[in-house]
C-alpha cells in the first residue's frame, strides 16, 4: 500500500468515527414514541406509491392497517389487488372517479362524505395502528369535506396510531399538524413525453 493510500484510509476512518458519533448522539436524543402524521404532497410522482410502501412495511411487521382511497382512478391499482383481501388490512375505495370525470359536484360530495365515514371509524379505532388516507388533500381543496372536522378527527385519534396522507397542495393546517412532510418535486414524468401509463409503475 502506498503512503497516500494509507493516509486516505486513516482520514476516512476518522471522518466515519465522527459521523458515527454524531448519528449515535442523534439516535440517543430521539426518545419520543408516538403515532405520526406523515404527509406526502407536491406535483411529482411518488406520493401514493410511498404511502403503500409504508403500508407494505407495516403489514410485514404484522401491524393492523386501514386504507381509504378518496379518488378512484381509471385503472385497478396493484396495491388494491394486493391488499384488499389481506387479513390485516381494511381497504375502502371511494365509488366515484376523478372529479373531472363525474362532473357532478353533489355526487362527488356525497361520495366524499360516505368515504370519509370509513376514515373517521378507523381514526377512532385504537386497534388500527396505521391508516392511509390516499388523495385526501383534494377533498379539502375542493371543499368536499370540512377541514375542521378532518383536522379534529386526526388530532383526537389514538395516541399511537400512524396516519399517512397523500395528495397535491396539502392544506397549511395539515402541514402544521404533521410530524413528517415530504414534497415530491416533478422533475420529469414519462407521461409528458407521450408515454402511456405503465402497469406496476403507474397503477
Ligand atoms: P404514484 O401513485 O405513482 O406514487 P402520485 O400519488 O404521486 O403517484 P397522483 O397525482 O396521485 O401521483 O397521480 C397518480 C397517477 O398519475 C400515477 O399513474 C402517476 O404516475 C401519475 N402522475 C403522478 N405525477 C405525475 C406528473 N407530475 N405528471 C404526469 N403524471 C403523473
Ligand atoms: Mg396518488
Amino acid at each position: 500500500m502506498t503512503n497516500t493510500h494509507v493516509d486516505r484510509q486513516v482520514r476516512h476512518k476518522k471522518a466515519m468515527q465522527r459521523k458515527k458519533a454524531h448519528i449515535d448522539e442523534r439516535i440517543a436524543a430521539a426518545t419520543i414514541d408516538k403515532g405520526l402524521i406523515v404527509v406526502l404532497t407536491g406535483n411529482g410522482k411518488g406520493k401514493s406509491s410511498s404511502a403503500f410502501g409504508m403500508l407494505a412495511r407495516s403489514v410485514g411487521h404484522g401491524l393492523r392497517c386501514g386504507v381509504v382511497q378518496f379518488i378512484k382512478g381509471q385503472w385497478e391499482c396493484g396495491e388494491h389487488l394486493l391488499f384488499k383481501d389481506h387479513p390485516l388490512v381494511e381497504f375502502h375505495v371511494m365509488n366515484t372517479g376523478f372529479t373531472w370525470e363525474t362532473q357532478d359536484r353533489d355526487k362527488d360530495i356525497a361520495a366524499a362524505r360516505a368515504t370519509w365515514a370509513h376514515a373517521k371509524d378507523l381514526l377512532k379505532n385504537p386497534d388500527v395502528q396505521v391508516v392511509v388516507l390516499d388523495e385526501l388533500t383534494y377533498m379539502l381543496t375542493y371543499g368536499y369535506l370540512d377541514a375542521e372536522e378532518v383536522l379534529s378527527a386526526l388530532r383526537n385519534r389514538p395516541l399511537h396510531q400512524h396516519v399517512i396522507i397523500t395528495g397535491r397542495n396539502a392544506n397549511a393546517a395539515l402541514i402544521e399538524m404533521a410530524d413528517t412532510v415530504s414534497e415530491v418535486v416533478d422533475t420529469k414524468h414519462a407521461f409528458n413525453n407521450g408515454i402511456k401509463v405503465q402497469k406496476g409503475i403507474d397503477y
